[in-house]
Order: structure tokens, then C-alpha cells, then sequence
């Protein structure tokens, strides 16, 4: 994954303040990498790198993140903002039915989408209608009202008799446009999804009819649904799209298979209309909508990273680390409770090195905390889990015969409970020793 190549990348990198320019070129690389990988566009990958370069390179240098770390934050803000940033709601009319047109190739997902749309906005509250106007396909209009029952809303279709997926359905899908927002706003219906006949291929009659429909019923929202797996076909498709029928927002769909999303952010970037919903599978709940930072995660296939870089930079609890400080001056015994909240503090914090580079001061406190590794925390936590209530504020009654049943209980040895209790006596002097000194310059919580 991305994350293991930027690692390699950074081995021999560490402690370095900041960073070259080959540096960077060498993680730019590999993030290039990641995004072709990901099916991203050649043309949007070349401008993506170029972007991040410029940018790596005039940044300041942070204090929570390490030059790697923060390339990889970077990236991510700017595959967000390329995504839309935040989630565009749909443009709903002032008054009358809000008009949403379909667009997209065949097989792309229209009809599909028609009914996910129509149920969540049903969910809503709101009283959604379907329009069949693809009478391209000679079973579309079936299929929208086989979808149209499955989501539980009505289906305006060109010939109500028609029930055969044999008979053919005819008509001028304008008309049936035109006829269906007709009713719609007859029978109040709040909103009227138009479904269109896609082609496999762009093509000029196609975009021709889409048009056509477009100018006829003048909606408040024109989706371009694409199929997440077409790939470097993306652009090609979307700026067609865009060109032919100026649509307002996107639909990715067939986001449940393995695509990495690259389609996503090519669609994004060479047209700069925002990515409103997702479509994940063939039932008509598999829907959402659409979130650039998920989608970013997915990209760079590196969520954990992220969340690593997140717990990084997030603030220290101050209510705990306050609670802790009072403590020391009301000079109250070291719990294994309050060890147990502090392991939970250093666990928030994703990781041991990165706390102890933010801790001003204290070197022998420092170099307590870094024989801890994050296993050991673990090991730690489950040792203190294993503990009575009683036996974590009273410390001292924990003998021979209860450390074995705590060591029985948390999985450990015998030992490994003995060096615990060990280090939390030490842990407690070292307590009772900042209380009674200065405790001025010592962030709270962080004593141990
Ligand atoms: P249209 O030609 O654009 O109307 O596309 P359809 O809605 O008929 O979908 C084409 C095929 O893709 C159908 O077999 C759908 O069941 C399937 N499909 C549509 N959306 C999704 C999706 O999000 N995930 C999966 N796995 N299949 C989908
Ligand atoms: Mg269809």
C-alpha cells in the first residue's frame, strides 16, 4: 500500500527537520504512483504531483508531524477539496417539484440510482415521482417500474398497459419527459426523477436527446452517474458529459466493487462539479452520500495513517490532564485508575514517540516513558482490567496469591505482572515527589 512505500521511502529519512527537494520528489513519486494505481487520469495525476510539490515545498515545519506525515496531510486536504469538500446538498426548487435529470453512458447505473434516490428521499419525507424516458433500451421502462415498486413510489412511463419486458416501448422521450414533470406537479408531487437512455459509448445523438430533455423540463439538478470502474475512461466520458449537458452534480456508482475510486477524482478535477452521492450495490438501499475525506482515505488507501495523523495533532485532554494536576496538589495516592486514564492518554495520542517530542522538560520522565512500546500498553491495560475495583485504588493488598489470578485473568505471566507493580511503585514516588516540588512546566497527565 501507499502507506508501506512512503515508509520505505522515509526510513532513511528520520530526525531530519526538514525536508529536500529530492525528498520530496521521492514522495511525490510514490504518491503518483498511488493515484495511477488508484485509476486516477494520467493529465489529473501529472497536475495533482505538480501541486503538491509546489506546496511540500513552502511548508512550514510542524511540530506534531514528521516530514513524511505531513506530505501525506497535504495530499489528503487537497484530494478533499478536489472532491467538493464538503457534501453538496441537492438544489431543491423554491416552489413546485425540484426536477432531477439523469445522464450517464448505459449501463452506468441511471436506473438503478433512479430508485435509491427516490427511496432516500422518500425517507425524507419527501414524495418523489419516477420518469421513464429511456425508450432506447426495449425493457427500461419495465425496469424502472420493477425499481419504482422496490423503492415504493410512482412511475410515469409512456404506456401504462405495457407490463411485457418483450413488447417494445415507443413514444419521444421528450414527450415523456415533458408528460411526466406535467404530472408530477399536477398530483404534487414534491420531487420528479427523470431516468434517460444511455449509449455505450458517448455519441452525438445521445447527447443530442439528453440535451433536448434538458431544455424541455429545465431541472434543478442534472446528475452525471458514472460507473467508479470505468477507469482512464473517466475524463473522456465526463467532460462529453459535461459539455453535452452542463450537468450539476455527480453519481459514482458501482462504488461496492474493488475500484479505488480514481474515477472520483478525475471526474472532479476535470470538470469541477462536485461528487454528490454514491451508489454501492444492486439494492435499492445501497446508497449514500457522498464523502470527499472517505474517498480521499480510499484513494490513498491509508486510513489508518490518517487517523494516525489526526490523533497526532489533536489536543491533549485537558479535563483529564486538569483532574490530574489537582491531584498532585492535593496530594491523593496514584490509583492504578489514574494509570489506567493516563495509558488512555498516551493510547489517544496514536503514538509514544511523538508525545514524548511535544513534552517540554523532564528527561528522566521521558526516558521512563519511552521503554513503553504501544504493545506493552496494551499488555498494561489488560493487566490493570484484570484488577478489583479495590485492588486498583489500594494498590499495597495486591500480594502473591492475587497477582497470579491477575496474571491468570489478563493473560500474562506472573512476572510481567511483578514488573508492572514495579514500575507503578516507582511510578507513584515519582508522584508524590513532583507534588511536593514545582510543578510548574509539567503539563498535567503526563507524569508518570
Ligand atoms: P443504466 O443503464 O445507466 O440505467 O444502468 P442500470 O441502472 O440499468 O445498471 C446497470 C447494471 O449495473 C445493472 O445490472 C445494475 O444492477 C448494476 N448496478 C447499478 N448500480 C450498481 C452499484 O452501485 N453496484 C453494483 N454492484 N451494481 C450496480
Ligand atoms: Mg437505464
Amino acid at each position: 500500500s501507499l502507506s508501506d512505500r512512503l515508509a520505505n521511502t522515509f526510513k532513511n529519512l528520520r530526525g531530519k527537520g526538514r525536508l529536500t527537494e529530492a525528498d520530496i520528489d521521492a514522495t511525490v513519486r510514490e504518491i503518483r504512483r498511488a493515484l495511477l494505481d488508484a485509476d486516477v487520469a494520467v493529465p489529473v495525476v501529472r497536475e495533482f504531483a505538480a501541486h503538491i510539490k509546489e506546496r511540500a515545498l513552502g511548508a512550514e515545519v510542524s511540530e506534531a508531524l514528521n516530514p513524511s506525515q505531513q506530505i501525506v496531510k497535504i495530499v489528503n486536504e487537497e484530494l478533499q477539496q478536489i472532491l467538493g469538500g464538503e457534501t453538496r446538498r441537492i438544489n431543491m426548487a423554491k416552489s413546485g417539484p425540484t426536477i432531477i435529470m439523469l445522464a450517464g453512458l448505459q449501463g452506468a447505473g441511471k436506473t438503478t440510482l433512479a430508485g435509491k434516490l427516490a427511496k432516500w428521499l422518500k425517507g425524507k419525507g419527501h414524495t418523489p415521482m419516477l420518469v421513464a424516458s429511456d425508450l432506447q433500451r426495449p425493457n427500461a421502462v419495465n425496469q424502472l417500474k420493477v425499481i419504482g415498486e422496490r423503492a415504493g413510489v410512482p412511475v410515469f412511463a409512456p404506456h401504462p398497459g405495457v407490463t411485457s419486458e418483450f413488447e417494445e416501448a415507443t413514444g419521444n422521450p421528450v414527450q415523456v419527459a415533458r408528460d411526466g414533470v406535467a404530472e408530477a406537479r399536477a398530483k404534487l408531487h414534491d420531487v420528479v426523477i427523470v431516468d434517460t437512455a444511455g449509449r455505450l459509448g458517448v455519441d452525438a445523438e445521445l447527447m443530442a436527446q439528453a440535451r433536448d430533455i434538458r431544455d424541455a423540463i429545465e431541472p434543478n439538478e442534472v446528475l452525471f452517474v458514472i460507473d467508479a470502474m470505468i477507469g482512464q475512461d473517466a475524463v473522456n466520458t465526463a467532460l462529453a458529459f459535461n459539455e453535452g449537458v452542463d450537468f450539476t452534480g455527480v453519481v459514482l456508482s458501482k462504488l461496492d466493487g474493488d475500484a479505488r475510486g480514481g474515477a472520483a477524482l478525475s471526474v472532479a478535477s476535470v470538470t469541477g462539479k462536485p461528487i454528490m452521492f454514491a451508489s454501492t450495490g444492486e439494492n435499492v438501499d445501497d446508497f449514500e452520500q457522498f464523502h470527499p475525506d472517505r474517498m480521499a482515505s480510499r484513494i490513498l488507501d491509508m486510513g489508518d495513517v490518517l487517523t494516525l495523523i489526526e490523533q497526532a495533532e489533536a489536543s491533549w485532554d485537558k479535563a483529564e490532564a486538569d483532574r490530574m494536576a489537582q491531584k498532585f496538589v492535593d496530594q491523593e495516592d496514584f490509583t492504578f485508575d489514574d494509570f489506567l486514564a493516563q495509558m488512555q492518554q498516551i493510547r489517544k495520542m496514536g503514538s509514544m514517540k511523538k508525545m514524548l517530542m511535544m513534552m517540554p522538560g523532564a528527561a528522566q520522565i521521558r526516558q521512563q516513558l519511552e521503554q513503553f512500546d504501544e504493545k506493552e500498553i496494551d499488555r498494561v491495560e489488560a493487566i490493570v482490567r484484570s484488577m478489583t475495583p479495590h485492588e486498583r485504588v489500594a494498590p499495597k493488598i495486591i500480594n502473591g496469591s492475587r497477582r497470579a489470578r491477575i496474571a491468570k485473568g489478563s493473560g500474562v505471566t506472573v512476572s510481567e505482572v511483578n514488573q508492572l507493580m514495579e514500575r507503578f511503585a516507582q511510578a507513584q514516588k515519582m508522584m508524590k515527589k513532583l507534588a511536593s516540588g514545582n510543578m510548574a512546566g509539567l503539563p498535567g497527565g503526563m507524569q508518570m
